[in-house]
């Protein structure tokens, strides 16, 4: 019987743990905390307390001295702080009350009470599908929309075809939102679509094409706004004895899958699933990749840190061609901090400790063929982290569409006809 007690336990105590940051009510009093690991030591007990799943990481172990936010709930926080301190951590509170920011950003939505498309405020899946055909109708020119597949729950996932004058051009692919949560990338990616159509930008369209899904999980999206507004995951069905649900979609693709910085237990943010692939959102864009062909560039937007990382991101070794992302991404975001003076990191495996397997951008590149892949943590770095205020979206999508226009003219100049 105490055999039994003592594997039964820490399964039960590691589901109420677990269970509890996700679920909306227990949100009230949660706080954001941050702490930086200069040891190795610190480094790896906080990448332990990761992989044991108990907490829900903002921002994960990657490198000495880069800052680590961990969400702990009310009852957990006595806990947390033990386990920090323990390793000599010092703790400085970022968010005192998710809770009560989530409730204050859902009231002012509701006061708007917007159902149309804008930048002004973030919108559901719904209100953004809707405007995509819309731009289709208005630019039949220069826009196409088209249904490429549909999510485990049954909604339909469309593909933008933005060009002039045909397709027949070295491509550009942009996905967003493969994260629920992280909403300011939907709405920076729509930002910049708008910003393809209303501007001048005919030059551009006229030598490159842009593939754009701005999102790409939409189960989880549109469970941020019903239900969890810290929801991660996609929202398929696991065998987990404790109902836990979804994968997570950048642990999905089949390129070194579930080899480090993932997790086999559905329980875990960083679920990887159960095979490769498992998440049928992340077929249909690998579906949309290998089918496009002629793709240059494949960027794909989260949050939060600021940061504009190149593959590997399964191993700290660096692709042969390495200089070339890196001289791309550094003029990217030369362009972008020009704007309004936004700090970007260029991120690549050579500043990171923990890999992380199976993410899209490693995929595009590895198997995909698209040679340059970036992933881009989007504002900001860590004030409101996946809470960032709505008057924060038209900015960023002004600085971040900067950084697009110059890989855009970098295409157009090294692959253009
Ligand atoms: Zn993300």
């Amino acid at each position: 019987m105490r055999a039994v007690l003592s594997v039964v336990l820490p399964l039960v105590l590691l589901v109420l743990v677990s269970a509890t940051p996700t679920q909306h009510y227990a949100l009230q009093g949660a706080k954001v905390v941050r702490v930086v690991p200069h040891t190795l030591g610190q480094l790896n007990h906080l990448h332990q307390l990761l992989m044991q799943g108990s907490y829900d990481f903002w921002k994960e172990p990657r490198a000495l001295g880069s800052p680590v936010d961990i969400m702990v709930t009310l009852p957990a926080q006595e806990q947390l702080m033990a386990s920090l301190e323990s390793h000599s951590l010092k703790v400085q509170e970022r968010l005192s009350d998710v809770g009560k920011v989530i409730a204050e950003q859902e009231a002012e939505r509701g006061q708007r009470g917007a159902k149309a498309m804008d930048w002004a405020d973030y919108h559901n899946y719904e209100t953004i599908t809707a405007w995509m055909a819309s731009l289709a109708a208005q630019h039949p020119d220069l826009c196409s929309m088209e249904q490429v597949g549909t999510s485990y729950e049954g909604r339909p996932m469309y593909l933008l075809t933005i060009s002039k004058g045909g397709t027949d051009k070295p491509g550009i692919f942009i996905d967003g939102d493969i994260h629920a949560r992280e909403w300011i990338s939907p709405a920076v990616v729509t930002y910049m679509v708008n910003q393809l159509l209303t501007g001048s930008h005919d030059d551009l369209l006229s030598s490159v094409v842009f593939y754009v899904m701005p999102v790409i999980n939409p189960d989880g999206y549109s469970y941020t706004f019903t239900d969890d507004r810290l929801w991660r995951k996609t929202r398929s069905h696991t065998d987990s004895v404790f109902g836990c649900m979804g994968a997570d979609p950048n642990r999905n693709w089949d390129f070194h899958w579930n080899e480090v910085g993932a997790s086999s237990n559905p329980c875990s943010e960083t679920y990887a699933g159960p095979h490769p692939f498992s998440e049928v959102e992340m077929q249909v864009v690998r579906d949309q990749i290998t089918r496009l062909g002629n793709l240059k560039v494949y960027l794909t937007f989260h949050s939060f840190s600021q940061l504009w990382m190149y593959p590997w991101g399964f191993t700290t070794d660096l692709p042969s061609d390495w200089k070339d992302l890196d001289d791309l991404a550094q003029d990217a975001v030369k362009a972008l901090t020009a704007i309004h003076g936004t700090h970007y990191e260029i991120g690549s495996s050579t500043n990171t400790i923990y890999a992380a397997a199976g993410g899209s951008d490693d995929w595009a590149k590895g198997v995909g063929g698209v040679k340059y892949a970036y992933t881009v943590e989007l504002r900001d770095q860590g004030n409101y982290g996946f809470l960032l205020p709505r008057s924060q979206i038209i900015p960023t999508g002004e600085e971040t569409f900067e950084a697009l226009k110059v890989v855009g003219s970098f295409v157009k100049n090294t692959y253009g006809k």
